[in-house]
C-alpha cells in the first residue's frame, strides 16, 4: 500500500485551497475557490468568515476524498493569510462579524494617533512591527470599538487570525494560534513567545477572547470525526509567507524568498537571535518549533499582482495577466514610463499609507506595451528598494528564491535578476506555500525529524542570471528613484 498523503489548506487572500502531497513531495491533486472580497467603504476591505470556512472545509473535503479517505490522510497542514482577523462566539462557533483583511486601512487614523502619542517605539521594540492599519491589534480594536456584535459579546467572544478560526472550526472548539501567525497581531513579544500585558492593554483587547500560542508543528489536535468521516491529526500550522519561506528551505540565516502574488513578501532568515531593523523593515518569527524560534526579517509590498489585475480589470489595458509579459517583450524598453503602484499606499521601506500611485512620463508615443511594461518593472524596482534596505540592516541577499502567481512571467523573473544583479531561482514547482505547511505538517507528525529532513520534498529549480549592461540599469533606477520622489513629495507636502 502506498504512502499516506499530507493535506494541505492554503487559505489565501483572493482564494482558498486545498493540497494533497506525498511524502516525496509531489503534489497529488488540488482544489480551489475564489473567496468573494467585499469593499464597504473606500479603503476597507472584508471576507465572509464563514464563506472562508465553507470553502476551506469544501476543498479539504474534495482532497480528503480525491486520497480515498480520511484515513489515507497522514496529517493536515495550515498556512493562511496573515493579519486578517477573525470574531467569533465561543458558544456557537458562529462568525460574529466580517473578518478584517490584512490590506483594510480603515485605522489609518488610530494608528497615525497613536504613533503621533510615541508608542511606535514599544510597538517595534515588542513585536518587531510597526504603528500600520496592516497588523491585527489596530483592527480588533477598531471592531471593538464599532460593532456592538463584538463589543457585547463578553466571555463569549474569540478573536483569532484565520488560521486560528479555521483550527476551532475543524477540531469543534480548540483555540490555538502558531507563533508565525501571532506574531503579525501586533500584540505578541516576539522575544518571549507569549502575548504581551502591555500591548494588550494598548489596544484594550480583552485577554480571555486571544488563543494560546503554540509551535508551527506538533500534535495541535484532530478533525472533529463527522468533518471527513474519521479523525485527522492537525500537525502543521504557519503564515502563508513563513510558511512559503519554509516551502522555499530557507533555513539557513541570509537565505532570502521573495514571494509576488497580490502583494510581494520578501522575508530574510535571520537566525535564532531577534534582529531589529534600522532601517524599517518588520522583525517576524520564522517558525517556532519545540518552543525555540527562529527569527526574520520581512519587507512587504502592499501592490504586486493586484497593479496587473487592476490593469486587466479595471482599466481593461490588458487581455489577461499573462499578456503583460508578451507586452513588456514587445518594446525595446520602457519609453520614459515609469509606475509607482501605491495603489494602497506604500508599504517597507516608505510606509506611507496615504501615498497615492502614479503612472509618470507619458507621452503620445507611449503605448499600452510601455504601461505594461512600466507596471512590471515596479515589481523589480520596489524589489531593490527592499534589497539595499535589507543590506543595509546587515542582512544582504545571496541567492533570491522566488515564487507566487506572477513569477509565471519569465520576462519578470529576468527583469529581476537583471536589475537586482543577482541569480534569481524559480522552482519548477511554484505552490511553495502549500508545500511549506506540508514540510511542517510532515515534521509534525513524525514523518520527518526536521526541516532539514523535510526538505526533500522541494523540487527541481530554474535558474535566471544578471544579464543588463550598468547604463541602462542605472538609468532605471535613476527613473524609478525620481517616479517615487515625487510620488512621496506629494503625499508629505
Ligand atoms: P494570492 O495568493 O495573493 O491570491 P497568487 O499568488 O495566486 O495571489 O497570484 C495572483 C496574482 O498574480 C494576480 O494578482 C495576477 O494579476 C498576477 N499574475 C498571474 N499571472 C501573471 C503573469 N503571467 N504575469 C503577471 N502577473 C501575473
Amino acid at each position: 500500500m502506498s504512502e499516506r498523503a499530507i493535506l494541505v489548506i492554503d487559505e489565501g487572500t483572493t482564494s482558498t485551497r486545498a493540497m494533497l502531497f506525498a511524502p516525496d513531495g509531489r503534489c497529488l491533486g488540488s482544489e480551489q475557490r475564489e473567496l468573494a472580497q467585499h469593499y464597504p467603504r473606500p479603503g476597507w476591505v472584508e471576507h465572509d468568515a464563514e464563506e472562508i470556512w465553507s470553502s476551506s472545509l469544501a476543498c479539504a473535503r474534495a482532497m480528503a476524498e480525491k486520497a480515498g479517505g480520511a484515513d489515507r490522510i497522514a496529517a493536515i497542514g495550515i498556512t493562511n493569510q496573515r493579519e486578517t482577523i477573525v470574531f467569533w462566539s465561543k458558544r456557537t462557533g458562529k462568525a460574529l462579524a466580517p473578518a478584517i483583511v490584512w490590506q483594510d486601512r480603515r485605522t489609518a487614523e488610530m494608528c497615525a494617533r497613536l504613533k503621533e502619542a510615541g508608542h511606535e517605539a514599544l510597538v517595534q521594540e515588542k513585536t518587531g512591527l510597526l504603528l500600520d492599519p496592516y497588523f491585527s491589534a489596530s483592527k480588533i480594536a477598531w471592531t471593538l470599538e464599532h460593532w456592538p456584535e463584538v463589543r457585547e459579546a463578553g466571555d463569549d467572544l474569540l478573536v483569532g487570525t484565520v488560521e486560528s478560526w479555521l483550527i476551532f472550526k475543524l477540531t469543534g472548539g480548540l483555540h490555538v494560534s502558531d507563533a508565525t501567525n501571532a506574531s503579525r497581531t501586533a500584540l505578541m513579544s516576539i522575544g518571549s513567545g507569549g502575548w504581551d500585558d502591555e500591548l494588550v492593554q494598548l489596544w484594550r483587547v480583552p485577554r480571555a477572547s486571544l488563543a494560546e500560542i503554540v509551535d508551527c508543528a506538533g500534535a495541535f489536535g484532530e478533525t472533529a470525526a463527522e468533518m471527513f468521516g474519521a479523525a485527522i491529526p492537525i500537525t502543521g500550522m504557519a503564515g502563508d509567507q513563513q510558511a512559503a519561506s519554509i516551502g522555499q528551505c530557507c533555513l539557513t540565516p541570509g537565505d532570502t524568498k521573495a514571494t509576488y502574488g497580490t502583494g510581494a513578501f520578501i522575508l530574510t532568515n535571520t537566525g535564532p537571535e531577534l534582529q531589529h531593523s534600522r532601517h524599517r523593515l518588520l522583525s517576524t518569527i520564522a517558525w517556532q518549533l519545540g518552543g525555540e524560534r527562529s527569527y526574520a526579517l520581512e519587507g512587504s509590498v502592499f501592490v504586486a499582482g493586484s497593479l496587473i489585475k487592476w490593469l486587466r480589470d479595471d482599466l481593461k489595458l490588458l487581455g489577461s495577466a499573462a499578456e503583460s509579459e508578451e507586452l513588456a517583450r514587445s518594446v525595446e524598453d520602457n519609453g520614459g514610463v515609469s509606475i509607482v503602484p501605491a495603489l494602497s499606499g506604500l508599504g517597507a521601506p516608505h510606509w506611507e499609507p496615504a501615498a497615492r500611485a502614479s503612472i509618470s512620463g507619458l507621452s503620445f508615443s507611449s503605448g499600452r506595451a510601455h504601461i505594461a511594461r512600466a507596471a512590471l518593472e515596479a515589481m523589480s524596482h520596489q524589489t531593490h528598494d527592499l534589497k539595499t534596505a535589507f543590506a543595509s540592516d546587515g542582512a544582504d541577499w545571496g541567492v533570491l528564491k522566488i515564487d507566487g502567481g506572477m513569477v509565471a512571467n519569465e520576462w519578470l523573473a529576468q527583469d529581476l535578476a537583471d536589475v537586482l544583479e543577482l541569480t534569481v531561482e524559480r522552482p519548477h514547482f511554484v505552490e511553495t506555500t502549500a508545500l511549506g505547511a506540508a514540510m511542517l505538517a510532515g515534521v509534525g507528525c513524525g514523518l520527518f525529524g526536521s526541516l532539514e529532513e523535510a526538505a526533500a520534498m522541494r523540487g527541481a529549480m530554474e535558474r535566471f542570471e544578471p544579464a543588463l549592461d550598468a547604463e541602462r540599469r542605472d538609468h532605471r533606477l535613476a527613473g524609478w528613484a525620481e517616479a517615487v520622489e515625487a510620488v512621496l513629495k506629494t503625499t508629505r507636502s
